[in-house]
């Protein structure tokens, strides 16, 4: 697998900040967020949609940004991949005080074998206990019921109290 460098993207919306995370989280990210600390209003979304891979040295960088701006700031993160979702689950401290508002989700459909990363929202596909809401989708190729990579038992640890 060949690894995307890391990029950022950021817009402004009604006073807000909407922020694009993409490509890999690493050790060329940390300059970045620095920058991007001294400007974030008190309202954010950090949208890690395009986010495929965070190392060692992308998860300890990301807890010192995500504690330097979560003080006096509401942050919403939003389409978590599973890379993040795995780091997420076993370093809590990468969420600190944000919410996680919206997942991409791994699934493999076990008929045709087609790799999908489905969108769900929380309040609409899953609640705030580690359990879905809606029903697990079918596959757009062949319409079987896919399977998650990851099970809820597993999957949602993020939300684990305190
Ligand atoms: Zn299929």
């Amino acid at each position: 697998m060949e690894l995307q460098s890391f990029s950022m993207r950021i817009e402004s919306k009604d006073g807000s900040a909407l922020v694009f995370f993409s490509g890999t989280l690493n050790e060329e990210a940390y300059a970045q967020y620095v920058k991007l600390a001294e400007s974030l209003p008190k309202s954010c979304v950090f949208d890690f949609g395009g986010v495929s891979f965070i190392n060692s040295t992308g998860v300890r960088d990301w807890i010192k940004f995500i504690r330097l701006v979560q003080t006096g700031r509401t942050i919403v993160f939003e389409r978590c991949t599973d890379s993040l979702i795995g780091n997420m689950n076993l370093m809590p401290y990468m969420v600190g005080e944000a919410t996680i508002k919206s997942v991409l989700r791994n699934s493999t459909c076990p008929k045709c074998g087609a790799l999908d990363a489905i969108l769900l929202v929380q309040g609409k596909d899953f609640d705030g206990n580690g359990h879905m809401l809606s029903d697990t989708p079918a596959c757009r190729t062949c319409k079987t019921i896919v399977v998650w990579d990851m099970p809820d038992s597993e999957y949602f640890l993020f939300q684990r109290p305190g």
